[in-house]
């Protein structure tokens, strides 16, 4: 469509379904994303420094520098960064996709995305692996949430998004009803590499929604450092820092 009968088409859809704000449904004056009212906008959290420089846990105060965990090196990936803390509006909107299968939060994950440094701080990757989940959740849901995240922030590598190298091969307790050792214990032996071909040697992009203790991203990249991974990176939309609602 030509530019300024895109505009004028545009601005008619608009008049016809005003676009509601995600947070909050309140009408908005434009479509473009993020479909966030200033009010919900400003709730959002983006994390930055002063944080872990390894795994990206925000601290309080002071300057980057690794956190105890990383200092004890149980991580197995090289960086994580996530967008946002895990507090609405951007939870609601997480469950939403979730659990309510609305797609519509994917374009607003994008322009948040979009607007943040994060993109430049991620290594060129030859693979993008979102988390998977189990065939049977699969069939549940209709589609995978890390898949959507990963080419909806990712939009630039979307080509180089893989979905059959990693898989789920046990359906597992949810995440959320367990507490840090018992997340690590319910994830230990559930992921498998059925090309590990694939990622001997490659730069990996792991993606997943939200990262609570890393147990979930840590334990895939147990797998792809042991099939040979040169380098590990992992985005995950949101970062919890208390037990919350997170189900897979
Ligand atoms: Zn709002
Ligand atoms: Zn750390």
């Amino acid at each position: 469509m030509h530019g300024a009968a895109k505009t004028i088409f545009g601005a008619l859809n608009d008049l016809l379904f005003p676009p509601l704000c995600l947070g909050c449904q309140q009408r908005l004056a434009s479509s473009r994303p993020p479909l966030l009212c200033l009010e919900c906008f400003n709730k959002l959290i983006f994390i930055h420094s002063p944080l872990c420089l390894l795994c990206g846990t925000p601290f309080p105060g002071g300057a980057d520098h690794l956190c105890g965990e990383c200092l004890s090196g149980r991580h197995f990936f090289d960086l994580a960064r996530s967008l946002c803390l895990y507090c609405p509006p951007l939870s609601d909107l997480i469950l939403a996709l979730k659990f309510n299968g609305r797609l519509t939060g994917i374009t607003t994950f994008r322009a948040l995305f979009d607007q943040s440094p994060l993109f430049d701080i991620f290594t060129t990757p030859d693979i993008i692996l979102p988390v998977p989940l189990h065939k049977k959740r699969l069939r549940q849901r209709g589609f995978n949430q890390a898949q959507l995240i990963s080419s909806g922030c990712f939009l630039q590598w979307r080509k180089k998004i893989v979905l059959d190298v990693l898989t789920r091969h046990r359906l597992t307790t949810p995440q959320a009803a367990l507490s840090g050792s018992k997340r690590r214990k319910n994830v230990c032996d559930v992921f498998s590499l059925s090309r590990p071909d694939q990622v001997a040697g490659a730069r990996v992009l792991l993606i997943d929604d939200v990262y609570t203790t890393g147990s979930t991203v840590n334990a895939c990249s147990r797998l792809l450092r042991k099939a040979g991974a040169e380098r590990i990176e992992v985005f995950t939309l949101a970062r919890s820092l208390g037990s919350v609602k997170t189900n897979r």
